[in-house]
């Protein structure tokens, strides 16, 4: 049994996140591979500068934005699309854990 979800694993793991308990989806990415996802599919639009990856055509994309309700004007008139956000990024509990590591490295 895994502890934790990773960007993409090579094999499918269970449906609930073993950290935060989120209901997930595995999408496969690339030929061999599987990404861990958020239920909900997020609107995202083309941008660049933005960091942030998600699952969209059974690819890991960066350079989208994903609608907030901060965000929401700068979708007006965009070509916007759905795609799957990868747990990795959302789970609360290993966003926590993350954080605790920085802190504790900074010491
Ligand atoms: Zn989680």
């Amino acid at each position: 049994m895994q502890e934790r979800v990773y960007l993409t694993h090579f094999k499918r793991g269970m449906d609930i996140c073993p950290q935060c308990e989120a209901a997930l989806v595995w999408r496969k990415v690339g030929d061999r591979k599987y990404c861990p996802c958020d239920r909900n599919p997020v609107l995202c639009m083309w941008d660049p500068c933005s960091p942030l990856h998600v699952v969209y055509k059974g690819e890991i994309i960066t350079g989208v934005k994903i609608l907030t309700a901060q965000n929401a004007g700068d979708f007006i008139g965009q070509r916007t699309f759905y795609a799957l956000q990868p747990h990795v990024f959302t789970c609360r509990k290993f966003r926590y854990l993350s954080l605790k590591y920085a802190k504790q490295n900074q010491l």
